[in-house]
């Protein structure tokens, strides 16, 4: 069958053919026979250079060798035991070493139980109930924080399922925004348990924080007794050995992990200071708890992730994020387009607008149709990106500079023809 015989299919079994709703794009996803390094195959036989990444995991590309070899010799011993491994250790020591507020972990398995358990952490550590996060943001599909949500969020109505109970907790302000932060903690101090924010939004594009914004948050919520909560599941292991924390030198509380921390399995975790994190069940009273936490396949594909991703990785990594970057910056010049060219590190994406992009509000107010003429012309030309304008496109250390050349011409072409 082809792709678009097994999205008709799929429809049948999969509520919208999916297991996750940024997938669905039209008229049919295509569907995968295989991938490695930095290309992506389809069952109709097209390839494609991929910027997807799966949504951030991929940072040394599809199918890294050593990877492979870890994984497989941890299958061959067991792939979940429901006791702990001495390698449990060996990974917590391995974020602990690199990630400034990391003094202890939990691994659990998805970024979106990483946040859960991070803001349940921070609610009982302070007794407070009410958290912040910034309109755009995206945690994770679970309930305190699909309120202004971004990623596949954003482009879908507000979940039905939802109890005005839970999210009346959940107060949001724009990005980057001190005076209405500042305002809202003015009202409701008392009751903030935690600010949970993602260093740099990745879930509506790509925004960076504004000079000071996070030492700001840092200052406001130390002097409110608020848990500053920082979400790093894009930005950890990505932007630098220690991800945003290190990169902007801003310490929160409390962390949480996805992604990356995997090496391309189902893995997430939260860190923070000891004081917190011996609050978490057995040793506290805040409970955590999960079949597969820590699972022995995920954790020696993040040893083996984690062991390759050393400084002189990411000056690489980087080093083609702002070739990217900057060869596209000139394509649009040249094209004489409205558009921008937006990111960091290994990061990109271009916003269909031409002005200042400090937050969700802004963003909203690019042109997402021409946007998906613009995905849809990049698949033609053999690109894959998230098929959403409120996505981030990422780069592996698999692309090559050929790769990179050959995503400006597919970017020149599709352009022309989004924009016209
Ligand atoms: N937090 C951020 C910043 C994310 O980007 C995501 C997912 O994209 C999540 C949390 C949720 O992670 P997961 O999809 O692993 O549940």
């Amino acid at each position: 069958m082809n792709s678009k015989e097994l999205f008709k299919e799929s429809k049948k079994y999969l509520p919208g053919g999916v297991d996750s709703p940024v997938r669905a794009f039209k008229p049919n996803p295509f569907f995968v026979e295989r991938a490695k390094g930095s290309k992506i195959w389809d069952v109709d036989g097209n390839l494609y250079i991929d910027h997807c990444l799966a949504y951030g995991p991929l940072i040394l590309g599809h199918c890294n060798s050593k990877i492979i070899e870890d994984v497989y010799k941890q299958i061959q011993n067991g792939s979940s035991y429901g006791a702990p491994t001495e390698n449990e250790i060996t990974l917590a020591k391995m974020v602990i070493g690199r990630v400034p507020c990391a003094e202890m972990v939990r691994f659990v398995n998805s970024g979106t139980e990483a946040t859960m358990s991070a803001i349940r952490l921070a609610r009982g550590y302070t007794q407070k109930n009410k958290i912040i996060k910034f309109s755009g943001s995206y945690h994770g599909a679970h309930d305190y924080v699909l309120v202004k949500s971004g990623s596949g969020a954003a482009t879908l109505p507000d979940s039905l399922g939802i109890p005005e109970d839970t999210t009346k907790n959940t107060l949001s302000v724009p990005f980057n925004d001190q005076t209405a932060l500042s305002n809202l903690i003015a009202r409701e101090k008392d009751e903030i348990a935690a600010i949970i924010v993602e260093p740099v939004m990745g879930n509506i594009g790509c925004v960076e924080p504004k000079e000071g914004f996070l030492e700001f948050l840092r200052e406001i919520t130390e002097k409110n007794n608020i848990i500053l909560i920082f979400d790093e599941v894009i930005t950890g292991f990505r932007l630098s050995v220690g991800g945003a924390q290190t990169h902007y030198s801003v310490t929160p509380d409390l962390v949480t992990f996805g992604k990356i921390l995997g090496g391309g399995y189902p893995i997430g975790a939260f860190a923070g200071k000891r004081e917190l994190m011996e609050m978490i069940a057995p040793s506290g009273s805040v409970y955590q708890a999960g079949t597969f936490n820590g699972n022995p396949v995920s954790v020696a594909a993040g040893i083996s992730a984690l062991n390759q991703l050393d400084h002189s990785f990411y000056n690489e990594l980087n080093k083609k994020g702002d070739y990217l970057r900057n060869q596209i910056s000139e394509t649009i010049y040249n094209l004489d387009l409205n558009l921008q060219t937006v990111g960091l590190s290994s990061m990109f994406q271009i916003y269909f607008n031409e002005n200042p992009i400090l937050n969700y509000e802004d963003a909203k107010k690019s042109d997402t149709e021409k946007f998906l003429v613009y995905f849809r012309e990049l698949m033609k030309n053999g690109v894959f990106i998230p098929p959403s304008q409120f996505e981030c496109n990422f780069i592996s250390n698999a692309h090559n500079y050929e790769d990179l050349e050959k995503v400006v011409i597919a970017i020149e072409n599709s352009l022309k023809i989004a924009w016209n």
